[in-house]
């Protein structure tokens, strides 16, 4: 995992006289990031911000150097287009809708395939507390969402059941999905989440049973990440 760093995530700053090109533009910022951090492999994974009304998503089937502004798509919150001439938005649209209608407090969303975090997602292994930074997902631990195929509603449904309580969690045979308050922090979020992944995978490989934190330590530890004002808030 090399090259990402947080001062690369994308404070969307209004330089133009279109927010919307801005945007758009934040939205492919990020798609770049997650790909040469090594967080999404080939064309795999997506990335969507909340805006008006709705939503804007990378498009499906381009390479994400190649994607200008007006090729991010704009899907209402009804998961209609509204631009006949648009490209096709991303096949896996409908569960960054679900993620938004489960979170009004998040405004962004990312998606990938990432190594690790997909490995235990195909293990079908959820991460539990066997380190205090799995709150960083918001909760005492990082779930896992049943199988459905891609793109689907019954898969969309799943996963916004787990968002209400978590802001990211793996998805069974598929990868791993996090939420943010802002591009940066789902980006940041989904990057931690592998790490998680990675480890938990190398706790796994040693052996017997790892030691999962208690209930009661994760309570406290949630706690602190509230107060430090960083971490637990996104
Ligand atoms: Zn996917």
């Amino acid at each position: 995992m090399g090259g990402w760093a947080p001062s690369e995530c994308i404070a969307v700053t209004v330089k133009n006289k279109d927010p919307e090109k801005d945007a758009r533009r934040a939205v492919i910022d990020a798609a770049l990031t997650m790909s040469r951090s090594g967080l999404s492999t080939g064309r795999s994974g997506n990335v969507s911000c909340r805006w008006k009304g709705g939503m804007l998503i990378t498009p499906t089937g381009m390479a994400y150097e190649d994607i200008r502004p007006r090729d991010v798509v704009f899907i209402t919150s009804k998961g209609t287009l509204l631009d006949k001439k648009s490209r096709k938005p991303s096949s896996e649209w409908r569960f960054h809708l679900a993620a938004y209608r489960a979170r009004p407090d998040m405004k962004a969303v990312v998606h990938t395939h990432s190594m690790h975090a997909t490995v235990l997602a195909c293990a079908h292994k959820p991460i539990p507390a066997f380190h205090y930074m799995v709150a960083v997902a918001g909760g005492k631990d990082i779930p896992l969402v049943s199988y459905d195929t891609f793109g689907t509603q019954e898969l969309a449904d799943h996963v916004a059941h787990a968002l209400a309580e978590r802001n990211a969690c793996l998805m069974a045979n598929h990868g791993q999905i996090a939420v943010g308050a802002n591009l940066g922090a789902a980006l940041e979020l989904a990057h931690e989440v592998e790490v998680l992944a990675e480890q938990y995978s190398k706790v796994l490989v040693l052996g017997g049973d790892p030691h999962i934190l208690s209930d009661e330590e994760m309570a406290r530890v949630l706690e602190r990440f509230k107060s430090y004002g960083q971490r637990a808030q996104r």
